[in-house]
């Protein structure tokens, strides 16, 4: 079914090329000066391969994305038809392209119901910030000027153009980077293996809605014009809220005219069963969701953001004679990335992908459980397709290795020696794998990692560490 052409890299040209000129996103110098990177070069299905032509299972779906697996033929055709047929021409000013209202009518239909409009951007990043934008410029055309802040939570992951880092709450990923502190108040995250010792899963909700009321208390209502949250945060850790969280946090925003924001990018399109988590799962209904990631399953860069029938009637309101929504990108559905979606939507729909992580999710969560017996795994948590291992000092205080230690790090390289890639976030191993995993390859990955986390259980006591 794939015909690919097969193509020979000169690999100690292309790293050096590579170490010379490739600036890399969240790459550490210090290592990357003196160790370079592995380069991926080919994929297929749920391997990759890197051009030393090493094969691995890929346990993080590119970066959270490669949905429906890699090396997809009908849906590099899809891209190629469309490239040669019409590759690019404006959706500005009345002008469109069939793959691009294809898919906005295709979302409309998958998404929950009163979500029936689409604002196209070219990921995440982009998706929330013209999100925002759209937000602001809905509460100034309500008469509502003031409406202008937004509430987002300490380890949210959001992105990094400047409106999606600043309402990013990761810490670290703003050190040394300036934030629009104006506009963006970060409220707790939800966090059950790290909550307040003291309470119960259900008061440690309570906490958690008490203090966004209390926030709106103190900033105002007339001043704050949305929440945002993912459904389960991802980069921020997979930390999980307690039961029911989401949906009283909704309430209160309704409550109080605050939009509530779920990003989606990377819960929606099956990682944890379902096209869309906020509603079959967490029992919420969004003014807006937005997604990426595996809209396109990574094929082609492309994001959305979900308007409710409410919010679009308010911006599709010339604001006087010849006045239009003056915000998009050049590439707002892009022809060539929509096709990739729409082949990409297709093949979850003919295939059965959602079915399959609502029956091998659970299985993965089971069998991810038994790696708590390493001395090292304080926390294993997530939920379908979407996990992380918490590594630890100590299981019952929670104390944390040193950071020189590089926990994560070193998880990941010994899966690596062993054929997995999974992604080291600090003290965390993430999996995040493309839905097409089985059972017996779910068997294949916790055998790789039980291996992976004796041996780094073994170097962390001979450096010191344990
Ligand atoms: N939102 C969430 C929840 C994400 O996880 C990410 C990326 O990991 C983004 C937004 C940003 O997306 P992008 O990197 O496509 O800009």
């Amino acid at each position: 079914t794939n015909n690919k052409t097969s193509v020979t890299y000169d690999a100690q040209d292309l790293w050096q090329k590579d170490r010379n000129h490739f600036i890399h996103p969240f790459t550490d110098f210090s290592l990357f000066h003196e160790k370079g990177c592995d380069l991926i070069t080919n994929s297929e299905g749920i391997y990759v391969e890197d051009v030393r032509g090493n094969r691995f299972i890929d346990g993080i779906a590119g970066l959270w994305c490669v949905n429906v697996g890699h090396g997809r033929a009908e849906i590099g055709q899809a891209m190629a038809d469309q490239a040669t047929r019409m590759a690019y021409f404006s959706t500005f000013n009345n002008l469109s392209n069939a793959p691009a209202t294809e898919l906005a009518a295709k979302l409309a239909e998958l998404a929950p119901s009163h979500l029936n409009h689409v604002f196209y951007s070219c990921g995440g990043s982009t998706a929330n910030d013209a999100t925002i934008r759209l937000v602001h410029y809905y509460f100034n055309r309500l008469g509502k000027p003031t409406k202008k802040h937004i509430l987002s939570r300490n380890n949210a992951y959001h992105g990094t153009t400047y409106m999606a880092a600043s309402l990013t709450g990761i810490a670290s990923n703003n050190w040394e980077f300036d934030t629009l502190d104006h506009l963006v108040t970060h409220l707790s995250e939800a966090n059950c293996y790290r909550r307040p010792e003291a309470m119960t899963e259900a008061e440690y909700c309570d906490h958690l809605v008490d203090e966004l009321e209390s926030a709106i208390e103190r900033i105002g209502s007339d001043n704050i014009a949305a929440f945002i949250a993912e459904p389960i945060m991802g980069a921020g850790g997979v930390l999980m809220a307690p039961q029911g969280y989401h949906a009283r946090m909704q309430a209160v925003c309704r409550a109080n005219h605050i939009l509530y924001i779920a990003d989606e990018v990377v819960t929606g399109f099956g990682r944890l069963g379902h096209f869309f988590a906020s509603e079959a799962v967490f029992d919420t209904q969004p003014d807006i969701i937005n997604v990426a990631k595996g809209l396109s399953s990574g094929y082609a860069p492309l994001g959305a953001t979900l308007i409710s029938d409410e919010l679009y009637a308010v911006l599709s309101t010339p604001q006087g004679l010849g006045g239009v929504l003056s915000t998009g990108f050049t590439y707002s559905g892009h022809p060539v990335s929509c096709a990739a979606a729409l082949k990409n939507i297709e093949i979850i729909e003919r295939e059965g992908i959602c079915e399959n992580v609502r029956d091998v999710g659970p299985y993965l969560e089971r069998k991810l459980k038994t790696l708590a017996v390493h001395e090292t795994v304080g926390d294993i948590r997530g939920s379908h397709f979407m996990m992380a291992i918490e590594n630890v000092a100590d299981k019952t205080t929670k104390e944390l290795l040193p950071v020189e230690a590089r926990v994560g790090d070193r998880v990941a390289a010994e899966a690596q020696k062993r054929g997995l890639i999974i992604r080291p976030v600090g003290h965390l191993s993430i999996i995040s794998p493309p839905l097409i995993w089985s059972r017996q390859v779910v068997d294949e990955v916790v055998a790789i990692l039980d291996e992976a986390f004796a041996a780094t259980t073994l170097s962390l006591k001979a450096d010191g560490y344990l």
